[in-house]
């Protein structure tokens, strides 16, 4: 009889993944808000960095996947600057990015964005958004 997994070994798989594909460990966190007091898009994201790693650290990857941090996060590098315990957290946020991704969940349906949406785009923005948001 197949031995059912639990939901912590589930989170633990998660968490070791995150850390595997970014390179970084986010127990290193100390959760001082540097990052959150720092990040340009702080009005635009559901949960900030600080969040995002607290998050991490204690496996709750069901609660991550109804933010929008990892996909609004503009990679600017200010709260790498700024880590007081030198976190390249762009790179967390491009590993629960990819997690998404290399398990086929597109972020973006490009069949589904409207003319009117994407007409007046520039090119670059198109094609990095769907590489950004897509698998
Ligand atoms: S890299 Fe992302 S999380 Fe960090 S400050 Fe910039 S937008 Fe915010
Ligand atoms: S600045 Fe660094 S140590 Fe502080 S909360 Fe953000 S990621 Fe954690």
């Amino acid at each position: 009889m197949p031995q059912e997994i639990s939901d912590k070994t589930i989170n633990d798989r998660w968490r070791r993944r995150i850390m595997e594909i970014s390179g970084e460990n986010v127990y290193q966190c100390m959760q001082c808000g540097t990052c959150a007091a720092s990040c340009p898009m702080a009005d635009d994201i559901d949960a900030s960095p600080r969040k995002v790693m607290a998050l991490i650290q204690f496996g709750q990857a069901e609660a991550l996947d109804h933010l929008n941090t990892p996909w609004v996060c503009a990679s600017c590098h200010m709260c790498v600057v700024r880590c007081t315990r030198g976190i390249d957290l762009p790179r967390v946020m491009e590993a629960l990015r990819l997690t998404k991704l290399r398990d086929n969940v597109d972020h973006v349906e490009p069949s589904n964005l409207q003319p009117e949406e994407v007409v007046d785009l520039p090119q670059i923005a198109m094609v990095s958004g769907l590489r950004k948001f897509t698998s």
